[in-house]
């Protein structure tokens, strides 16, 4: 076998190309490729194992191996050698294949005369779509040359799976994006949706993965490069002095690979060896994607996140397509991406039925946007944006965190009755919306709003709420670039309370620092950011921005009543402390002849188990007092609730938990501090049930809870609930939850 020079790979992926080009079926073209690779490389086998399903391999196509093995020899992922390059995404080269670890012998196929071994992944984007393999008899060295131009040859063949060349009659391989995909994610946001898939980032499909002139894809290479290389100083022209450190870090990595004359290096051999410059592009990408699924070291992972994520922009310059526009969107959108920041997740807005996210947090802006939106959403979603074509059928669960691609019908019409079965029901709650959430023993609660948005208020009148018990306040601050103005803010905390006609409306100030930094904030790590420098801590140490926000309220105010709430207090001074500053600039406004609030409510945020044991002095400063139970609660069981796998282990309506909300409501009634409960749990049905039947008379939930809150509390007798916890508690149950469930399905 000579060597494989540039100029022998380069013939063999024209012939390949002209092949492709070919009229015929998928499997005339696998058998065509195959017999043309054994002849160019010389070797007595060359065999393609495609991919049935997520964990089985088939042989698709052989020239060597016995023809009847086709597409009945099948091993699993894992299995064999040939499994093996599948699963670890990595090439086997052995001139004694038999003495490999893991070696699987397949006597159908007749390969016990073939010892010399060498398989490479087909793969796409760090997807492996199956492997190639090239044998031959007695010992021979694959040479490095010959390893790499069948990694070549591979990638083509990848880029032509994709372009749908190898399915047909004899289905060679099933079409790939077609089959139904299901997707269990986590939860960032609940409800159901059903639409089709827009995607954030164009897919780029390499239609010319073969090139017949190095030098001229060269050039573009060169050109691509150089465009990329200026759009990154621009942006970090445009960042300095106002961005955070960790965007400039960012960047700073992108301008460190911009100027890697290895990446370069490795994409102009590709070239040489010829490919397009985008397939160039896309094989370094596709082996970055295979080692980023295998470093366990995060940083590194952030590192080769970063290589891919100029790969695209690489991508999108060669090629011209770039992020999804508005005005492509399908009637009933479902952006799909990998990750999105809190601004362009706004820019879309409520156009949006849902969003599924391959990455994300339960506390990440976007998570945050997607929630003050209402909008359904799923994170954690492996390997979404490579299945996910523009215009697929998509359904998403966000109470599952489920997400179903491509659906069949039968998955699709229970789906869709799921949502007609809400809606009906969100009917029912429409006859309930103007009568009060009264239980039959005459009890009446409180129930208000939480949102965050000024497009939220619309929802005020509709959803029944008395009010908007919570107002985070971070959004506005989130989505910017530099700190928003004091006038800017004053005129929109104005419209908030104009929108609300006169109802009272909660504004908590800003919950921010640590996970939820701001852009134009300076960062510095933390150990464990949720109980590091964040809220009203960041506001009492560097109190410029909180004094502005709390002129920007008393501005916006202008003369109404205000009801202002300071989030995660932990002792009593801070609450103190903040108060403080707020009267202080009541005194400031009032110095300088502006109007003054009618009224002026000062509330805390219980939401660190200390401030149950506070002072009574606490409880009688406090105007009224919100339990934030998405925080009190990860605090007092000690489980982080951004963690898939702790945030859902102890029930809210845990024995423990119950007593110590008890105890606020007795700490509260003995000094006539008004109470409410804000947190995510006071939206469902059975916890908001058990809260009343406690003693908290105000819930602040999203828009959407209301209805089923509101339609089982009218329902509930609350002294028999009361005595059906009290039963469970004296029996010494971990959670009264059975208890009430019980209760529940004895009165229907
Ligand atoms: C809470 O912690 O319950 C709360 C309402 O605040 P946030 O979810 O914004 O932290
Ligand atoms: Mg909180």
């Amino acid at each position: 076998m000579p060597e494989t020079t540039d100029r022998d790979s380069r013939r063999l992926l024209r012939r390949l190309r002209d092949t492709l080009a070919d009229e015929g079926e998928g499997q005339q073209r696998l058998d065509r490729i195959t017999s043309l690779i054994a002849d160019s490389m010389g070797t007595d086998v060359c065999s393609i194992y495609l991919l049935r399903d997520s964990d089985t391999l088939e042989l698709c196509a052989t020239e060597g191996l016995k023809p009847e093995s086709v597409h009945q020899t099948r091993l699993r992922v894992g299995e064999g050698l040939v499994g093996r390059v599948a699963g670890e995404a990595t090439p086997i080269n052995t001139p004694d294949a038999p003495a490999e670890r893991g070696f699987r012998y397949m006597p159908e196929t007749g390969e016990e005369s073939f010892s010399t071994f060498l398989g490479v992944p087909i793969q796409r984007l760090g997807e492996t779509l199956g492997v190639l393999v090239v044998q031959s008899r007695g010992t021979r060295d694959y040479s490095g040359d010959e390893v790499y131009a069948l990694e070549v040859v591979a990638m083509v063949l990848a880029e032509m799976a994709e372009l749908g060349a190898f399915v047909g009659e004899g289905a060679a391989m099933a079409a790939r994006h077609q089959q139904q995909v299901m997707i269990q994610g986590g939860t960032g946001q609940e409800g159901a949706a059903i639409g089709h898939v827009l995607l954030h980032e164009q897919r780029v499909v390499v239609s010319n993965p073969v090139a017949d002139d190095p030098e001229a894809e060269c050039a573009r290479l060169h050109e691509a490069m150089d465009n990329l290389r200026g759009n990154i100083d621009d942006m970090l022209s445009a960042t300095m002095g106002g961005a955070g450190e960790e965007h400039t870090k960012v960047l700073e990595a992108y301008r460190m690979f911009a100027n890697s004359k290895g990446w370069v290096r490795r994409m102009e051999e590709d070239i040489a060896r010829g490919l397009s410059a985008e397939a160039a592009v896309e094989k370094e990408q596709s082996a970055a994607r295979a080692r980023m699924n295998r470093v366990p070291d995060a940083y590194l992972r952030e590192r080769l996140h970063d290589l891919d994520d100029l790969s695209n922009r690489l991508l999108r310059l060669l090629t011209g397509k770039g992020r999804a526009s508005l005005d492509e969107m399908p009637g009933d959108p479902i952006l799909v991406a990998r990750n999105i920041g809190p601004g362009e997740l706004l820019e879309y807005g409520r156009a949006l039925k849902g969003v599924v996210l391959e990455e994300g947090s339960v506390g990440s802006h976007a998570t945050i946007v997607a929630r003050a939106l209402a909008i359904p959403l799923i994170i954690h979603a492996d390997r979404i944006t490579t299945e996910a074509l523009n215009g697929d059928p998509i359904l998403v669960d966000g109470d599952q965190g489920l997400v179903h691609l491509r659906p069949e019908e039968t998955v699709a019409a229970a789906f869709l009755d799921k949502i007609a079965m809400q809606e009906q029901a969100q009917e029912r709650y429409a006859s309930i919306r103007d009568k009060p959430a009264e239980t039959r023993d005459g009890v009446r609660i409180a129930l208000h709003m939480n949102a965050g948005l000024m497009a939220d208020l619309p929802s005020l009148p509709g959803s029944g709420a008395e009010g908007v018990g919570l107002f985070r306040t971070e959004l506005q601050f989130l989505t910017r670039t530099t700190v928003p103005r004091r006038g800017a803010l004053a005129a929109l905390y104005g419209r908030v309370m104009d929108a609300a006609q006169g109802k009272r409306v909660v504004f908590r100030t800003l919950d921010i620092g640590s996970d939820k930094v701001l852009p134009y904030m300076k960062r510095e790590d933390e150990p464990n950011p949720a109980l590091g420098w964040r809220a009203i801590r960041v506001g009492l140490d560097k109190p410029g921005v909180m004094r502005m926000q709390l002129q920007a309220l008393i501005r916006g105010a202008a003369g109404r009543p205000l009801s202002v709430m300071f989030p995660f207090i932990a002792q009593v001074q801070e609450f103190g402390d903040a108060r403080r500053f707020l009267l202080d600039e009541i005194e400031r406004e009032r110095a300088l002849g502006h109007v003054l609030p009618e009224t002026l409510e000062i509330g805390a945020m219980l939401e660190t188990p200390s401030m149950v044991f506070a002072p009574r002095c606490f409880f009688e400063t406090a105007d009224f007092i919100s339990i934030g139970g998405n925080d009190l609660k990860q605090f007092f069981f000690a489980a982080d609730r951004e963690n898939e796998r702790v945030r859902k282990r102890y029930d809210t309506l845990n024995v423990s938990f119950l007593n110590l909300l008890e105890m606020i409501v007795k700490r509260c009634a003995e000094t006539g501090t008004h109470l409410s409960f804000c947190g995510e749990d006071a939206g469902r049905p059975i916890e908001a049930l058990c809260f009343a039947a406690i003693g908290i008379r105000t819930l602040s939930m999203r828009p959407a809870s209301i209805g089923p809150v509101k339609s089982l509390l009218r329902r509930a007798d609350l002294s028999q609930v009361r005595a059906a916890i009290d039963q469970a508690r004296a029996e010494g149950v971990q959670s009264v939850r059975p208890a009430v469930m019980e209760w529940l399905n004895a009165q229907s």
